[in-house]
């Protein structure tokens, strides 16, 4: 078996630890292991790509806006395509719903980033909207379509710029400490390096026992998603996303087509997610509900999984019991439209340093992160 040094080995090459990763290589040498043969198998190249500031509890909700400014505006240099595509996200009320879009948008930073609607004027930006079904909607404007592929690619590109590598094809299957800190084992190869990050997205508490940590208790849930033909003759493109407040389903234009979700939530274990026919048919049925489209085939389909702690908010920091091991996990349903926050909160806390003023001016706090909150 080869081995090598570096300073820092990350453990996945999603969009979680690739953000790190790029971050990281400035300063560190930086080797990345990837299971899979090629980055973004698992859930960052499943998502439904929506960037949204008042998705997610308050901590994901304050990583979000820290990320706006990096999402429209990158780095030069770090794509040659834009990274999101403004578009709206449209929340909508049943009448049964009114109490729950009341209390969303009471939220003290959702409040401002909305619009309150009527249903006439709800129906105004999707047409398709049923007059029966619809009672009241919220706009946030400045929501958008993120280009994943993109955002993934550049962080990669970042890393390799940096003093940093991807190795692919390689599971890590054992972590060992020793006396310059961790000896990270795959069946080729063996990187020792001072600090582990742990991104290994749905499998990082099975990371954690390799390491000996202490596990934080990531549930993965099974999330499905589809693609359907717009109506005919429709600008479907020109509408909002469309998210039913409760999030029993959403939907948006996707290249011509519609993308649609159950907002599913099934706990799995974690592996290579497939969708299952009954959640396909819900979602059908439930945006059927909503609205006047009628699917008539389902282009494709295909399931993620989104890993929650208990507290919903993601897992950032080190280990106190397994010095050098730091996690990077939790990122749940949120992991893209966050990772420049989290790229560059994990590159502070890897160094030992605080929360960067630019983050802790948007309510970003180490303390919502800690993996040693629910110790
Ligand atoms: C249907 C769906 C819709 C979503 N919509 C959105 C959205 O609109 N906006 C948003 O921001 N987020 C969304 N998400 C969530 C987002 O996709 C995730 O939060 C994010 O991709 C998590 O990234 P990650 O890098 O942690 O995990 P992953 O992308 O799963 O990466 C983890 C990597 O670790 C590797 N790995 C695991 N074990 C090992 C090992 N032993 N050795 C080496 N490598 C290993 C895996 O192979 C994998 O590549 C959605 C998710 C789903 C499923």
């Amino acid at each position: 078996m080869n081995t090598e040094t570096a300073d820092v080995v990350i453990i996945g090459a999603g969009i979680a630890g690739a953000s790190a990763a790029a971050e990281l290589a400035a300063t560190h040498k930086v080797v990345v292991i990837e299971r899979e043969s090629f980055p973004g198998m698992h859930s960052t190249g499943r998502s439904a790509a929506l960037f949204s500031e008042i998705y997610g509890s308050a901590p994901i909700r304050a990583l979000s806006r820290a990320s706006r400014d990096f999402l429209y505006r990158p780095p030069v240099g770090f794509v040659d395509a834009p990274v999101v595509r403004q578009r709206g996200a449209l929340h909508i009320a049943a009448a049964a719903q009114l109490d729950a879009l009341e209390a969303f948008c009471a939220l003290p930073d959702v409040a401002p980033a909305i619009q309150r609607l009527s249903a006439t004027d709800t129906r105004a930006l999707c047409p398709i909207l049923r007059e029966d079904y619809v009672a009241q909607g919220a706009l946030e404007t400045a929501s958008a379509d993120v280009d994943v592929d993109v955002l993934h690619q550049g962080w990669l590109r970042q890393l390799r710029a940096g003093n940093g590598r991807l190795v692919v094809d390689a599971q890590v299957v054992g972590l060992n400490p020793i006396a310059a800190g961790w000896r990270v084992e795959t069946p080729a190869l063996a990187v020792e390096a001072r600090i582990v990050v742990n991104a290994a997205g749905a499998w990082a508490d099975e990371i954690a026992a390799l390491a000996g940590a202490r596990a934080v208790g990531l549930q993965p849930y099974r999330r499905t998603a589809l693609i359907v033909d717009s109506p005919e003759g429709s600008q479907s493109d020109q509408w909002p996303m469309v998210i039913d407040v409760d999030e029993q389903f959403y939907f948006r234009p996707d290249a011509g087509a519609l993308l649609l979700s159950p907002g599913d939530e099934t706990p799995s274990a974690p592996c290579d997610a497939q969708p299952e026919e009954l959640d396909v048919a819900i979602a059908v049925d439930r945006v059927q509900q909503a609205t006047t489209l009628e699917v008539r085939r389902i282009r494709r389909s295909w399931a993620g999984l989104r890993s929650f702690v208990a507290d919903r908010n993601p897992v950032v920091g080190y280990a106190p019991e397994a010095p050098g091991f730091f996690w990077l996990a939790g990122q749940g349903g949120y992991g893209i439209q966050t990772s420049p926050a989290m790229g560059q909160l994990a590159c502070a806390l890897v160094k030992g340093e605080g929360v960067p003023a630019d983050l802790a001016r948007f309510g970003v706090e180490a303390q919502d992160l800690r993996p040693d909150r629910f110790a």
